[in-house]
């Protein structure tokens, strides 16, 4: 019998992933985030950001995530929480360390995740870009299934958007922002990416 890697046995288990042209993951439970705008009429999506999000800060399964990104965060539920609490923000993906995806901003919309922020000399990258949040920490490995599923929807998200360039929240926020942190394994992640064409996968990849 042959064994099959990670990525042989999910792409045989799951279909491919697909976004329609409302933005939307097939593969994903979408809950819907109020943190959300128009994107500039003018604007090619062109960059995908990675980060990590934990709450509490490097507990995972549980639901603070999706308080925080549906502005239902109990302060009271972890000393934590109220310096977040008014926070008004969320990303486009957020990845489970299972692997499931829930979705809180259709990619056609602008969601709050990048803040201030610069890539090649262009602020707001919130403006032209897709936010990606996988449930972790800069502290911890991420899991295998992270990488396969965030691979495969790097592809299913390139299907449909000019994406020329993937980055962490730290390459574009650099001094105010860390993640995905340094377990974040940029060269496993274009591995699996097949050889995509990319201007840059993290500068900091080689
Ligand atoms: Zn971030």
């Amino acid at each position: 019998m042959i064994k099959l890697t990670c990525l042989e046995y999910y792409l045989k288990t799951y279909p491919l992933m697909l976004i329609n042209t409302s933005g939307y993951l097939d593969h994903a439970s979408f809950i819907a985030s109020p943190n959300f705008d128009e994107r500039p009429s003018d604007c090619r999506i062109s960059l995908l950001v990675i980060h990590n999000i934990s709450l509490p800060p490097e507990e995972f399964s549980g639901d603070g995530v999706i308080k925080l990104f549906t502005n239902q965060l109990d302060p009271a539920a972890h000393p934590y929480y109220p310096s977040i609490q008014s926070l008004k923000v969320s990303a486009h993906f957020f990845i489970r360390r299972n692997g499931t995806i829930i979705q809180f901003v259709s990619c056609n919309k602008r969601a709050w995740h990048a803040g201030e922020s610069c890539w090649q000399g262009k602020n707001r990258c919130n403006d032209f870009s897709i936010g990606i949040e996988l449930e972790g920490s800069d502290n911890l490995p991420f899991t295998d299934a992270q990488y396969i599923v965030l691979a495969e929807l790097t592809m299913a998200l390139r299907k449909e958007y000019p994406i020329t360039d993937i980055v962490g929240h730290s390459d574009v926020a650099p001094g105010r922002k860390t993640d995905p942190g340094p377990h974040f394994d940029w060269n496993h992640y274009r591995t699996l990416l097949c050889g995509t064409n990319l201007n840059s996968c993290s500068q900091k990849f080689d």
